[in-house]
């Protein structure tokens, strides 16, 4: 079935500087495939001349359309406007900067077309970032999946095309700390990979200030792995271990040595004990609080990816 629209996701924070060639290379990309197409760009609180531009832009051009928010509420939530408004049969999420190659998306239709549910940009290289940030991102991205409970691919940011089966989850999930790429690890379907090297910003500078990151990162590793609750548990058992073969030691020196034995170890003994019940309680505790959480982002408790004569 030739599909029907196109829907390509641009969210833009301050970007008069790269808005305009921006548009120009991702609408002659888009043009190219011959399927029609809409152009979404969320304005997500900027105050400099995006806004005139994306006024002009809508105003030459009907497939483009503009959600412009009140403040800025982040990249995640600009990404989730676009994608609650979209229309298209696959959605496609990129930066306005110009980072993620729109050149790569007649690919990614093609093997949406042969079948991915999910085709996500990794990236090989990146270019013109700091050595912090790529050393940082480098190392969050193996920490984070080796946490997560659901394997999120190294490497791998917001760029992908998503199939409309995928798009109609994300739309069921109404978490309000977002973590996309989680969230696509955690939904499933049949994700491909098309690798890339991250190039350079065409203009203007991050958005991503360490604050925006580090609250992104935290959001990422809080909102998809347990092991932040359950380390008191396990440090409690741990303790109680080192507590009871202190315990064996103190009576087999007592037996042994008699007075010589210093008794005073006694309270090393008991206070490791103690704390072993206190922490194994609060690390009980912090279960229950995930499970809480979990039911709070009342997120689908399962997704069907297809059905064979029956219902939807
Ligand atoms: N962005 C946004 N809201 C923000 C920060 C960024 O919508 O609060 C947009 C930004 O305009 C760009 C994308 O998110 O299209 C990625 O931001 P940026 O390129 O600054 O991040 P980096 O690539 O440096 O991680
Ligand atoms: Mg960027």
């Amino acid at each position: 079935m030739q599909p029907k629209l196109l829907s390509l996701i641009v969210p833009v924070y301050y970007e008069e500087e790269v808005l305009p060639e921006s548009y120009r290379r991702m609408d002659a990309v888009m043009r190219s495939i011959g399927i029609p197409y809409e152009i979404i760009y969320v304005n997500d609180g900027s105050r400099d001349g995006t806004m005139k531009i994306l006024r002009e832009l809508a105003k030459a051009h009907p497939e483009v359309k503009v959600y412009s928010f009140s403040r800025n509420f982040g990249h995640q939530l600009a990404v989730t406007c676009g994608m609650d408004h979209a229309k298209g049969d696959a959605l496609i999420i990129i930066d306005v900067d110009l980072q993620d190659p729109p050149e790569l998306i007649p690919e990614m239709v093609k093997l949406w077309q042969n079948g991915a549910d999910i085709v996500y940009g990794k990236r090989l290289k990146r270019k013109g970032e700091t050595l912090f940030k790529k050393l940082t991102a480098s190392i969050y991205y193996r920490v984070l999946s080796s946490m997560s409970a659901y394997p999120i691919p190294l490497d791998t940011g917001d760029f992908r095309l998503i199939d409309r089966k995928v798009a109609d989850v994300f739309l069921k999930m109404r978490e309000s700390a977002r973590f996309l790429r989680g969230m696509s690890a955690w939904m499933g379907f049949e994700a491909v990979p098309i690798e890339y090297v991250r190039e350079e910003r065409a203009a203007g500078h991050t958005k991503y200030t360490l604050k925006k990151m580090l609250s992104l990162a935290a959001d990422g590793i809080l909102n998809f792995s347990s092991t932040p609750i359950e380390l008191p548990l396990y440090f409690g058992i741990l303790l109680g271990i080192v507590g009871v073969l202190g315990m064996i030691a103190m009576i087999v020196c007592t037996a042994v040595f008699g007075s010589a034995c210093p008794q005073w170890l006694w309270l090393a003994v008991g206070f490791s004990l103690l704390l072993a019940v206190l922490f194994c309680f609060v690390g009980i505790q912090g279960f229950y609080l995930g499970r809480m959480y979990d039911e709070l982002k009342d997120r689908p408790l399962y997704i069907v990816a297809e059905t064979l004569n029956a219902e939807e």
